[in-house]
């Protein structure tokens, strides 16, 4: 299923074959929470942008409209029109972090809606039940995500019974896909590794997964508080614990640094909010760094966002008149910076994947790392940068995100 193609240091170069198609890794993933990439990004806009895998959100759509809705009218991929692989997260990132209210239990967790309060209960059947209706490519294992830093003692515990829920969930997975009305009977499953920013706990919860031989792995709770040296640090301890052969993801990172770190860390699959909700304020990715479009200096300035993007918003439309639409309050202009912003990060991912292939990786990240502090004028220094939160999972939070 998953082939390792190529290596340079502990990056990987890697192919999954999946019953909605080939995923060619290392990928970024572009995030529709509610079924739609927010800004008024359509499936077939998707296509248009170089995305391979749109990732959706079990918990916003258990809650709206509901998986059962979703499974009579065919499931995600025919509800949205989106034909590639799709990932679904667990929604157990969102219950534990958005629901105040909650109550964790062996058997799983209560809390309530954030839309209507109305009280649910989640464990790893009743996640792999949702996904199962939604039938995604790969869903993702229920797991507990740990705010960073939290009690030692607090996260052993954790770690421990999110083992216990992962074999729920492989069990729980297996008898669905067996059904005779199951949506995609060749659903995947990854196991995800917790135990937040404590290497040992980490790598011990690393081992038992792998033990289970699951389709691919996820290194979750990252990017929830801690800064971005603990992250590398995490990723350079736990990586190699995972099996070499599996695709390696990495949940909710993050920025274009991030990611290329967490390439060269030999991680497979990315997902995160910020390009589009970058793309929503007006904050546009270039290889000379970001761009504010809201910036008085763009107000007649007839370039495109990036001299040379193939997007299809950099080969029609000027900075200025992307500037007027956001003064102006029109959706199009949100539109047009996250269809530019997803655009750069596919790209990206595509030039990685070049660059492995022809065995000059790291030679592009740096070069590529170098453009992009240079030319920003936003970018602070980067030692301080690293020693701050990593922005990201901790933003996916909300579907009603602004
Ligand atoms: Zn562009």
């Amino acid at each position: 299923m998953y082939q390792l193609l190529k290596e340079e240091g502990r990056a990987k170069r890697g192919r999954l074959e999946t019953v909605h198609g080939t995923i060619e890794t290392p990928v970024f993933m572009n995030v529709g929470t509610a079924a739609a990439i927010k800004g008024a990004v359509a499936a077939e806009d998707l296509k248009e942008i170089g995305c391979q895998v749109e990732l959706s959100n079990t918990y916003h759509l258990h809650v709206r409209p509901g998986d059962e809705v979703i499974k009579s009218l065919g499931g995600l991929h025919r509800f949205m029109n989106w034909d590639r692989p799709i990932l679904t997260d667990s929604g157990g990132f969102q219950v534990f972090s958005l629901a105040g209210l909650r109550k964790i239990r062996e058997e799983g967790v209560s809390f309530h809606s954030h839309v209507d309060g109305r009280a649910i209960f989640m464990g790893p059947e009743e996640s792999m039940r949702i996904q199962s209706n939604l039938g995604s490519t790969i869903a993702m294992a229920f797991d507990e995500c740990v705010e960073n830093p939290s009690p030692r003692e607090y996260v052993e515990r954790s770690v421990d019974r999110t083992t216990r829920w992962l074999v729920r969930c492989r069990d729980e997975l297996a008898r669905l896909n067996e059904k005779e009305d199951t949506v995609n009977p060749h659903q995947l499953l990854f196991g995800i590794d917790q135990g937040g920013v404590y290497d040992d706990i980490r790598i011990r919860h690393a081992q038992e997964i792998s033990q289970l031989d699951l389709p691919g792995y996820a290194v979750g709770g990252l990017s929830v508080g801690e800064s971005h040296e603990e992250m590398y640090r995490v990723l350079d301890s736990v990586v190699p614990h995972l099996p070499r052969r599996k695709p390696v993801y990495l949940m909710g990172v993050g920025t274009p640094a991030n990611i290329l770190e967490g390439v060269e860390r030999g991680v497979d699959f990315f997902d995160c909010v910020y390009p589009s909700r970058n793309g929503r304020h007006g904050h546009v990715y270039t290889n000379e760094g970001k761009k504010n479009l809201f910036n008085a200096c763009y107000e007649k300035d007839p370039r495109p966002i990036e001299e040379g993007c193939g997007c299809p918003v950099c080969r029609r439309h000027s900075r200025a008149y992307i500037r007027h639409l956001l003064k102006a309050g029109e959706m199009l202009g949100m539109r047009f910076c996250v269809l530019h912003n997803l655009w750069f990060y596919n790209t990206m991912m595509a030039e990685i994947r070049a660059g492995l292939d022809e065995g000059r990786f790291a030679l592009y990240k740096k070069a590529k790392l170098e453009a992009m502090a240079e030319g920003s004028r936003d970018t602070m220094d980067r030692e301080k940068e690293r020693k701050r939160p990593v922005p990201g999972a901790r933003d996916a939070l909300t579907g009603g995100e602004k």
